[in-house]
């Protein structure tokens, strides 16, 4: 069931896609890939890649297509990424959708199984922020990320609902609701 395990997050930021795709990930025996965790990790060991990105990260817009493109199928070219894998942050473009399609049809073990969209109301999402207690400067990155996010990244949901590949689950609900819901989504 190799393509069944290769799963697509989608949701607004403070829709609880990265503690969802942790819990997944674990449950289904495949690693959790978290663009966001792996461009942090770049920064905080000061890599080429870490400097590069640092300053766009902190704006909360998106870093480009192509340096993506190299952590993505660098990362699912691993071993671990072959049977499956849970993909928090990725893609966040229609472009970066296209690259994972090439990457996993270069791959030649089956193409995305599902992307699973969670869907939490608008106040929810605010309040899910403040409760993170920003400050106020980083207020105004919360609202840019979830600019961006309605920009460019919502296209995606059309794009893999075209494709028969979407499923939404309501992800207003405690954790453990949530993943019992995308695991019968997907399954
Ligand atoms: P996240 O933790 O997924 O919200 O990602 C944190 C930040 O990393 C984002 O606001 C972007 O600046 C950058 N980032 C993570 N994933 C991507 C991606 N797929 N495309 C572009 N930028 C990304």
């Amino acid at each position: 069931m190799g393509a069944d395990r290769k799963l697509v997050l989608l949701g607004a930021p403070g829709s609880g896609k990265g503690t969802q795709a942790e819990v997944l990930a674990a449950r289904l025996g495949v690693p959790h890939v978290s663009t966001g965790n792996m461009l942090r990790e770049a920064v905080a060991a000061g890599t080429e890649l870490g400097r590069k990105v640092s300053g766009i990260m902190n704006t909360g817009a998106l870093v480009d297509d192509e340096t993506m493109a190299e952590v993505v199928r660098e990362r699912l070219g691993r071993a671990d990424a072959r049977r499956g894998f849970i993909l928090d942050g990725y893609p966040r473009t229609l472009g970066q959708a296209e690259t994972l399609e090439q990457v996993l049809a270069g791959a030649g073990d089956g193409g995305l199984g599902r992307v699973v969209l969670l869907e939490v109301p608008a106040e929810v999402l605010v309040e899910r922020a403040r409760g993170r207690g920003r400050e106020d400067d980083e207020d105004g990155v919360v609202r840019e990320r979830l600019r961006v996010y309605r920009e460019k990244t919502e296209p995606l949901v059309g794009y893999y609902d075209q494709r028969g590949l979407l499923r939404s689950v309501d992800g207003d609900a405690p954790v453990e609701e949530v993943t019992r819901r995308i695991l019968e989504a997907v399954g």
